[in-house]
């Protein structure tokens, strides 16, 4: 008797537990590499993770970003496995699929692009009292090309290569991580310093608005070689009225620029990639109201600037909305 009735019991314990198992190991936890805190790509990141978590009911994903040394990191982490998505410029990505650059020894054939983000500008900000006025008058003087794992790193390195000047030889480099350049700019301990950034940003409003006067310089005829031999990149403008604190407040800036792209790897799940890219994309309003930098993007210039194959579950999604 006492085993009957306990049978039951038993069964629907486990069966319980069995449940709940299921349920758990369904979760999916993804984490999205971004860049320093004080830049687009780490509110970018917040925001993506934001919309997908909030149907978490749905499709039981549990997305966190974490805040990295940039686009270089995050497609090494997504090679790795340590990372399933993160934001990259472009270019890194074009560099990366392609083994050229940074990637010439280890192409990263893993890569998949999901959909691009905002425009970006190799954004050279320098002190006033520093006389740089072009990327050729950093000689002698003391410049933060940026972190190691930055894309901005490899933006500054392809430009002085173009036109002859040696990092660490010509000028002082240092590797600092965005968040701290402006303070050291306003310290006076450097002259200048590359952010391959999208516009406006709260790092180059500190940069701008502290006691020493700064300005940001144009990049633009002595890198034509450059756009030439490379595609993915463009010219840009940066629009100064975003920087009224700026010494040179009231100009259109022309500077190399390109896109921010979200990547992943081809071993990430199709669901899992389907179901980030179909709420971004079915929730575009207020996913552009989370950034100013984000404001301009349509699901058409949402699919530029992707070089490396687009994953599978992106695909499907735009194959579904005749976006490709
Ligand atoms: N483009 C920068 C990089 O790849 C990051 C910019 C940002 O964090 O907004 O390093």
């Amino acid at each position: 008797m006492l085993v009957k009735k306990l049978v039951p019991v038993v069964m629907a314990a486990a069966m319980a537990f069995a449940g709940a198992e299921a349920m758990a190991a369904r979760q999916t936890f993804v984490t999205i590499g971004t860049g320093g805190i004080t830049g687009v790509y780490y509110p970018t990141g917040g925001a993506i993770a934001k919309i997908i978590s909030a149907k978490k009911d749905v499709y039981n994903i549990r997305a966190s970003v974490e805040s990295t040394g940039g686009s270089k990191f995050n497609i090494n982490a997504i090679a790795s496995g340590d990372l399933d998505f993160g934001i990259a410029q472009a270019d890194t990505q074009f560099l990366a699929y392609n083994g050229k650059g940074p990637w010439e020894k280890a192409p990263v054939k893993k890569l998949r692009a999901v959909f691009a983000l905002a425009p970006e500008a190799v954004t050279f900000v320098v002190a006033e009292d520093s006389g740089i006025k072009s990327v050729m008058d950093v000689k002698g003087k003391t410049i933060n090309l940026g972190d190691p794992g930055s894309g901005n790193r490899v933006n500054a390195l392809d430009i002085f290569k173009t036109v002859g000047i040696v990092p660490g030889k010509d000028f002082r480099d240092e590797k600092l991580k965005p968040a701290d350049a402006p303070r050291v700019l306003q310290d006076g301990r450097i002259d200048g310093f590359f952010y391959t950034v999208g516009h406006p940003n709260g790092n180059i409003k500190e940069s701008t608005a502290g006691k020493r006067k700064t300005r940001i310089v144009p990049i633009t005829k002595e890198i034509e070689p450059l756009l030439k031999s490379a595609p993915y990149y463009s010219m840009v403008n940066i629009d100064m009225a975003q920087y009224p604190d700026a010494a040179n407040a009231g100009e259109k800036v022309s500077t190399l620029g390109m896109l921010a792209t979200l990547v992943t790897s081809a071993d990430v799940p199709e669901d899992v990639v389907y179901a980030i890219t179909k709420e971004v994309f079915e929730n575009l309003d207020a996913f552009k109201k989370l950034h100013p930098a984000l404001a301009n993007l349509t699901p058409q210039s949402m699919l530029d600037g992707l070089t490396a194959p687009i994953h599978p579950g992106a695909m499907k999604y735009y194959k579904e909305k005749g976006l490709k």
